[in-house]
């Protein structure tokens, strides 16, 4: 049925390949860039700034929000602020007491930058946890895009979590939003990680996700749930990185993964515009994160396939 798929692009706006690097390219020179293909395109979208990016670039931070996207709050520094579903070492994830003070630090940090009122959410790594979900509730979020279907595999479609397990429906206002994978494909990973999205579109190809994206939309409407597509991206993956080793600090160097930096830059940026290309063909409407959750129980919660 056209119509009836909701795309929410979300874009976390952090250092260079996430926790490895200090440096910031992506926000720099990654963000004029996907401005420029969102507009035209005309497709309105989530920029996820950690406090430290909005208060180091609040010009850019105000540029997304001039070019009518929504600009939302990914941590203060990009620490861990849910559960960790697997070890990274040097990272730890914050005691859950300390949760709601650099929420709340997060969320004034970046409103400083914007000059209003954020209310949409995403957790590094999509890492989330019941306080961390009460703790928006509390602060007035309307929308967290954390959940990572990959790994819990429960929920096919935004729900309002429960303040005592958030993968759970519950008594929360915040609507959770989950970040799609390909469920109709067994798994050959532990965390299931092979059936995320991400990075599939540049690793792999437009083409590629496109092919988990229709598996998808099959397998809700299968099970006659509305439709929505989160996805998840970042602005230094539309920057070449450098390949190898990494000088990160006067203690050391870090070599990252090569699929984290697999065709970043130019090749990355046409494979998101086929990508939004191709869910355009579908019938896809394309809304931020907290209109998605304004909207959500008054108007989208029923859409289903008869
Ligand atoms: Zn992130």
């Amino acid at each position: 049925m056209k119509g009836d798929i909701l795309a929410i692009l979300g874009f976390d706006m952090e250092t260079d390949i996430g926790s490895w690097t200090p440096y910031y390219r992506g926000i720099a020179e990654g963000t004029p860039k996907l401005l420029n293909l969102l507009s035209r395109k005309n497709v309105k979208a989530t920029f996820f700034f950690t406090g430290e990016a909005a208060k180091n670039y609040p010009n850019v931070v105000r540029e997304v929000a001039e070019k009518a996207h929504e600009v939302g709050c990914h941590s203060l520094y990009h620490e861990t602020v849910g559960e960790e579903l697997f070890p990274i070492p040097g990272i730890k994830p914050l005691l859950q007491e300390e949760v709601p003070l650099r929420l709340k630090k997060a969320t004034e940090w970046v409103q400083e930058a914007l000059g209003s009122r954020v209310i949409s959410f995403r957790a590094p790594r999509l890492w989330g946890s019941a306080a961390m979900v009460s703790a928006l509730d509390d602060l007035g979020y309307v929308a967290d895009a954390s959940y990572p279907l990959y790994y819990y595999g429960k929920q096919l479609t935004p729900y309002h979590p429960s303040s005592s397990d958030w993968t759970k429906e519950g008594d929360l206002k915040i609507l959770e939003v989950p970040n799609f994978a390909d469920m109709s494909m067994e798994s050959k990973d532990k965390y299931g990680r092979d059936r995320d999205q991400w990075p599939i579109f540049r690793t792999e190809g437009a083409g590629k996700l496109m092919f988990h994206v229709r598996n998808h939309v099959k397998y809700v409407r299968e099970r006659r749930l509305p439709v929505v597509l989160c996805f998840y991206f970042h602005p230094w993956e539309f920057v070449e990185m450098p390949k190898g080793p990494i000088r990160v600090s006067p203690e050391g160097t870090v070599q990252p993964d090569e699929y984290l930096i697999r065709n970043c830059g130019d090749y990355a940026l046409a494979q998101l515009e086929d990508v939004i290309d191709d869910l355009k063909s579908m019938g896809a409407a394309f809304m931020t994160a907290g209109e998605l959750a304004t909207r959500w129980d008054s108007e989208f919660s029923h859409n289903s396939v008869s």
